[in-house]
């Protein structure tokens, strides 16, 4: 599984050595034509025109035409560092890859439903097989992988790479994804947490652009938030900051799963929200069992325990986000996961409650929008962050 696509001395070996002379006299050089390429690098003319060729298809060079010495020419220029990126996207029930270039710009993706949650090494290697299928379909050589950045559904402790124990995998408790991927790929690999990465990319591409205090607030089985400030991630110690979900809002409330009670979490998770529809819940409950997707589906149809269920969802999310609100100052609330579709429906309810419990001057400059980039928010943000340990 680990074996590289590449072996040394053959033709791909060898076009990629070629490809890395070329890209190194650009690097030092800056724009040079064809033959002074050619000349620079001792390969022929032809070699180094094929060579551009594939550059230019991949996006790191580009190629314009000129005159040298009274004859026409082709100038090439360097636009990025070439290679690859690798992002691995694990949700309790799916696994999604991603490659893109040196800037972390989606080339090719792919995502199965998979039961990720069940078991560690089974949903890494599961993984595996995907990256490397998604190489092959997009016909990229794992040789100009320079970094993988896998997302995980839970805290990861910058330390260790562990992940930690209360998270939606908990069968993953302890386990460290990022050494057991580099293990199968033979690569390096970084695994982060999925808020995290979801701030990172809605910052940069998604509902977070132009904002540089931004919190992510994601709703799944759990409530968790990524959290930037001054336009860097914030982990904490032990990366468990923006774990918003046990923030406790009801000392007599349920007890959460982390053993304290009356946590975020147990008014606006899934489980949580589910349990309290009503056995006939309008059209939701046609065929299969009811998730959140068909519950908002409902809601926005105007079926009114959905409603209901959604609104008080959304006034405890904003009880839990007024808090983050006063801590941390952030310009943009971003509300991602499977209920922010609902949109108004949540964010109405939660806008008034965090009136309720933030400093005026708090929200002075906040805005609470939905998740532009949806449930592709922590791949993009993967590719976003392998981008920046490959350069
Ligand atoms: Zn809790």
């Amino acid at each position: 599984m680990t074996e590289a696509t590449t072996t040394p001395g053959s033709q791909s070996a060898l076009r990629q050595a070629n490809e890395r002379r070329v890209v190194d006299v650009l690097r030092r050089d800056g724009t040079c034509t064809q033959a002074e390429l050619a000349r620079a690098t001792g390969l022929s003319a032809a070699s180094v025109s094929n060579i551009v060729r594939g550059l230019r298809a991949a996006g790191t060079v580009s190629v314009r035409d000129t005159s040298s010495n009274g004859r026409r020419a082709r100038a090439v220029t360097l636009l990025r560092p070439p290679g690859a990126v690798v992002a691995v996207d694990f949700t309790a029930d799916r696994v999604g890859v991603a490659i893109g270039d040196s800037d972390g710009n989606m080339l090719a993706s792919e995502r199965i439903a998979y039961d990720v949650a069940a078991d560690a090494e089974r949903g890494v290697r599961r993984a595996a097989w995907l990256v490397e299928t998604t190489m092959v379909r997009a016909r990229i050589d794992m040789g100009t992988v320079s970094s993988v950045v896998a997302s995980v559904p839970g805290p990861v402790d910058p330390g260790t790479g562990e992940v930690g124990h209360i998270s939606c995998v908990p069968r993953w408790a302890g386990f460290r994804p990022a050494k057991a991927l580099t293990e199968r790929l033979g690569l390096e690999v970084h695994a982060e947490n999925d808020a995290n990465l979801a701030v990172l990319a809605e910052q940069h591409q998604g509902a977070g652009m132009g904002a540089e205090h931004v919190v992510y607030v994601v709703i799944s089985e759990g409530v968790g938030a990524g959290i930037m400030m001054s336009g860097q991630l914030f982990r904490g110690a032990g990366g468990t900051a923006g774990e918003i979900g046990h923030i406790a809002l009801d000392p007599r409330g349920q007890v959460c799963r982390c053993g304290n009670r009356g946590c975020l979490e147990t008014f606006v998770g899934a489980n949580y929200l589910l349990d309290m529809l009503p056995s006939n819940p309008g059209a939701a409950r046609a065929s299969g069992p009811v998730r959140i997707p068909d519950m908002v589906a409902a809601a926005l149809e105007g079926d009114p325990g959905s409603r209901r269920i959604i609104a008080e969802a959304g006034t405890a999310l904003g009880q839990g986000t007024a808090i983050v609100a006063n801590l941390f100052n952030p310009e943009r609330v971003i509300v991602g996961g499977d209920l922010a579709e609902a949109g108004e429906l949540l964010l109405d309810p939660m806008r008034r409650a965090m009136e309720l419990g933030s400093l005026g001057s708090a929200l002075e400059r906040l805005e609470l929008v939905r998740s532009a980039l949806g449930r592709d928010a922590s791949l993009y943000g993967a590719l976003r962050l392998a981008a920046r340990y490959a350069n």
